[in-house]
């Protein structure tokens, strides 16, 4: 079982072929959008959309999670007409204009392209990995934190953004009985966003019972990999004694681009694909990059302000010698930090305000019509 065709994938004689390098949310999107106007191939090391978003959810209720952020591809509608292969990518020749992959019967692959889309993402502790798997590992891994952290009577979080904030509080949230302690090294937390959204948040995560402590930077040894729930004594390099918990989970925010595949001539100093604003790579014609593996502006922020629709239209208007349009970030980070909720999801503004989805709407409206529909342009019920 190395790709599946669905019954509506049919390569068009002489249609454009493009091969979207990733399929995690930004890649989906970008296929889903490309699927109708060009022979569209996705290679993805993982056999489904496993969206690197709401830690916090994913770890302290994972059926919940799952409902939303584990999506087989087969479910996607806009994924018909398009061919996903289940592997990881080794390379690309650029001048013959060829990816390479070895699928996940351990066989290789040469898959042609006019466009490439680069859009493999990050990795990020236990939670986002770039290595092939099957989704019985992916359930394995799922629970086997949840479970680390159930059986803990403490946890410390460290870490001050978004991903370090959603765990303590959804830890807090699910277990209220647990000692949850958030450790972060500035005066406030999520230091990206707008102050005012982490004025709100800061009241939440104190009305849920987290421990705040600001000025904290924690020694992190060379060797350690920040990938696992730890046990031992948190060490800080700002002259606090040491912290202890029955479990330890790192969100430091140490990101690490899933580029060792690519040439370094397409990447910056630290690893991630060089864009131009229309999100295309120097110097290299029909090569494009999307999502957090993309450097297009400090924050990197293309996934979530939704550049996929950018990238499917770039890719088409070079095919078709039409004007390229632009990427421009907004200077603050956004969106939603802790997740749903029992009182409704609170989606936050560049401008920090916050908009709150009430709990009623959230099955009836948001989910099936704004996500399922709105941005994924349909998706089927789990078999
Ligand atoms: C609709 C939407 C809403 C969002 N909302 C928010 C929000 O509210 N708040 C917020 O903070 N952020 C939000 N985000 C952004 C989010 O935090 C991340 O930026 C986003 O998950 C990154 O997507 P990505 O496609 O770049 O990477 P990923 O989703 O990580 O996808 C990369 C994929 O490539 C695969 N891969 C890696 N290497 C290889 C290889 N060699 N071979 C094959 N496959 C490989 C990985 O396994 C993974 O599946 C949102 C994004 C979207 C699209």
């Amino acid at each position: 079982m190395g790709s599946r065709i669905r019954a509506r994938y049919s390569p068009g004689v002489g249609r454009k072929r493009v091969v979207i390098a990733g399929l995690g949310d930004s890649g989906v999107l970008a296929a889903i959008k490309l699927g109708r106007h060009a022979d569209v191939v996705g290679i993805s090391a993982k056999p489904a959309l496993v969206s690197g978003q709401e830690l916090g959810l994913r770890i302290s209720r994972p059926n919940d999670w799952m409902r939303d952020n584990w999506i087989s591809f087969d479910r996607f509608h806009g994924l018909d007409r398009v061919r996903t292969v289940h592997g990881a990518l080794t390379g690309v020749d650029l001048d013959a204009r060829n990816v390479f992959v070895q699928r996940n019967d351990g066989s290789s692959l040469t898959e042609p392209y006019d466009a490439l889309v680069i859009s493999t993402g990050v990795t990020n502790g236990f939670w986002r990995r770039p290595n092939l798997q099957f989704a019985d590992e992916i359930g394995a891994g799922l629970q086997a934190a949840h479970d680390r952290l159930a059986e803990a009577e403490s946890v410390i979080v460290v870490g001050g953004g978004a991903a370090a904030v959603s765990s303590a509080a959804n830890i807090a949230i699910t277990w209220p009985a647990k000692r949850v302690d958030l450790y972060f090294p500035g005066e406030r937390g999520l230091p990206r966003h707008h102050p005012r959204t982490w004025a709100r948040i800061r009241q939440r995560l104190i009305e849920v019972g987290v421990g705040l402590h600001p000025g904290h930077r924690a020694v992190l040894p060379d060797d350690f990999a920040y990938d696992e729930i730890t046990g031992d004594p948190v060490q800080w390099s700002t002259g606090q004694p040491p912290a202890s918990a029955d479990a330890v989970l790192w969100a430091i925010g140490r990101v690490r681009p899933n580029t060792g595949w690519l040439p370094r001539e397409l990447l910056d100093e630290h690893g991630f694909v060089r864009v131009t604003p229309e999100l295309r790579v120097p110097d290299h014609p029909g090569v494009f990059a999307v999502g957090d593996v993309a450097a297009t502006d400090p924050l990197r922020s293309s996934a979530r302000n939704r550049a996929d629709g950018l990238v499917a239209h770039n890719v088409r208007a070079e095919f078709e010698g039409r004007p390229l349009r632009s990427f421009r970030p907004p200077k603050q980070r956004w969106g939603s930090i802790i997740g749903i909720q029992a009182d409704g999801l609170e989606v936050f503004a560049p401008n920090g305000r916050a908009f709150r989805f009430p709990a009623w709407s959230i099955d009836r409206v948001l989910m099936p019509w704004v996500v399922r529909r709105g941005i994924y342009r349909g998706v089927r019920d789990e078999a």
